[in-house]
């Protein structure tokens, strides 16, 4: 078998490499794009595969953008165009199950369409000359002392310098990484979002309302065109709830946040679509690489199934990465100085966002008790660290 390999390997990367090699990425989302941006800068040729057979079917809706990622795109030169393509968040207000103010973050996010992301993400790629492409699925690889061996589905093997793996939460890299890694599991809470327009609530005022409300936790932002995203978070029983029609679920969410304050259930009924995303507990990995192969991104950690902060936490390990290898000629070196910082920051990150314990709330009464006496307190110390994230900054300039 492993003969056979050797005989279809790809050689054609021996003439047609940068000064630093190639590096085959798996996964062409935000993780994957960003990495390879930061690397081509760094003299690398990376190449992006995407088992997706079409570019344009990407999910829509859109996600939040933090000041600390916003700063890696300015990195990139992509910030401005990004901006304009989004909504400020100029501050985040919290408040409490009867609506009182608990605290507020203030910071400029912004809220973007996942699509209008991954388009300026993707233009930026073509301009840089990344090779990208669709249909191909990864199935294997194998790391050796001077490259890499990667398997894509009827595909002959394709040798590179290095493998890195943005391939999300069901990653297939993972396992090369860490065998015993367990499957990500559902963690009981379900993710929903939807656009509404009500009377009375058209005047974008760039708050973005988060309400730790009875039952769950109901984010919202007027947007400039007068529409209202909104975004909650609450107890399921299983995964494959999300499947019920749209109707159920508005029906559902209507009743879950009847006693949240205003505007939240008039949202909810408002809403003619729903979409539903199950969360996800990724297992936490003895290390995030393995000889000439790394993981980046959800792949790596599951710090966006949790809070707004994926994105830019995808955004913060492409920089990292990639500055970690362009000062490091010795690859297991590179790949322990890119875990060794990202890997606390992820834990502090997803910390803040579970430990807390403010996505759902209990159902019975003493829970629910217990869980309103806290929230000042747990929402304070959640405040400074969020401002806390929000500060991180990550310098490429400063590198050789
Ligand atoms: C409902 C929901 C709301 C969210 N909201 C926010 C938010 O507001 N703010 C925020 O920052 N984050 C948010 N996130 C998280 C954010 O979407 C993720 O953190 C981010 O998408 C992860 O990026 P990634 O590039 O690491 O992986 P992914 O986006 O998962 O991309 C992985 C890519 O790898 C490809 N792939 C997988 N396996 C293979 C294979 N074998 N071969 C080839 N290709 C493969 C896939 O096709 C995919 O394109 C949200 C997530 C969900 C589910």
């Amino acid at each position: 078998m492993a003969a056979s390999w050797e005989l279809c390997v790809d050689f054609t990367f021996c003439y047609r490499v940068g000064v630093r090699g190639r590096v085959i990425i798996v996964g062409c989302d935000v993780a994957g794009l960003a990495v390879a941006l930061f690397l081509k800068r760094a003299g690398y040729e990376p190449i992006v595969y995407d088992r997706g057979r079409d570019p344009r079917q990407v999910p829509a809706g859109l996600v939040a953008l933090t000041p600390n990622g916003l700063e890696v795109l300015r990195t990139l030169g992509l910030a401005a165009a990004v901006r304009v393509l989004g909504q400020a968040s100029r501050r985040i207000v919290l408040h409490g199950q009867s609506g009182e103010r608990l605290g507020e973050v203030a910071g400029d996010s912004l809220l973007v369409g996942r699509r209008d992301l991954l388009g300026v993400l993707r233009s930026a790629a073509c301009r840089a000359d990344v090779p990208m492409e669709f249909g191909v699925s990864f199935t294997g690889a194998e790391s050796r002392h001077h490259d890499v061996l990667v398997h894509f589905a009827g595909r002959p093997v394709t040798a590179a310098h290095l493998l890195l793996g943005c391939d999300g939460r069901w990653s297939d890299v993972r396992a090369l990484v860490d065998r015993d890694a367990a499957p990500p599991r559902f963690s009981g809470v379900m993710g929903c979002s939807g656009f509404a327009r009500l009377p009375g609530l058209d005047h974008a005022d760039g708050q973005l309302h988060v309400t730790f409300g009875q039952y769950g936790c109901f984010v919202y932002q007027v947007l400039t065109n007068g529409d209202v995203f909104w975004y909650q978070t609450a107890a399921a029983p299983d995964p494959d709830s999300r499947h019920r029609p749209s109707a159920v679920w508005r029906a559902r969410l209507a009743e879950l946040h009847a006693g949240d304050p205003a505007p939240i259930a008039d949202l909810v009924r408002a809403t003619e679509w729903i979409d539903r995303n199950a969360i996800y507990t990724t297992p936490s990995l003895r290390s995030w690489h393995r000889g000439r192969i790394c993981l980046v991104g959800f792949a790596a950690h599951g710090t966006g199934e949790y809070s707004a902060h994926g994105v830019s936490m995808e955004l913060e390990d492409a920089i990292t990465l990639a500055d970690s290898l362009r000062r490091n000629d010795s690859v297991p070196e590179a790949f322990s100085g890119y875990h060794r910082i990202r890997h606390p920051r992820a834990g502090r990150v997803l910390g803040q966002a579970v430990g807390a314990g403010l996505a759902i709330a209990p159902l019975d009464q003493l829970g629910q008790l217990v869980r309103r006496i806290r929230l000042p307190a747990v929402v304070g110390a959640a405040v400074a660290e969020t401002a806390r994230t929000y500060r991180h900054r990550i310098s490429w300039d400063a590198c050789p």
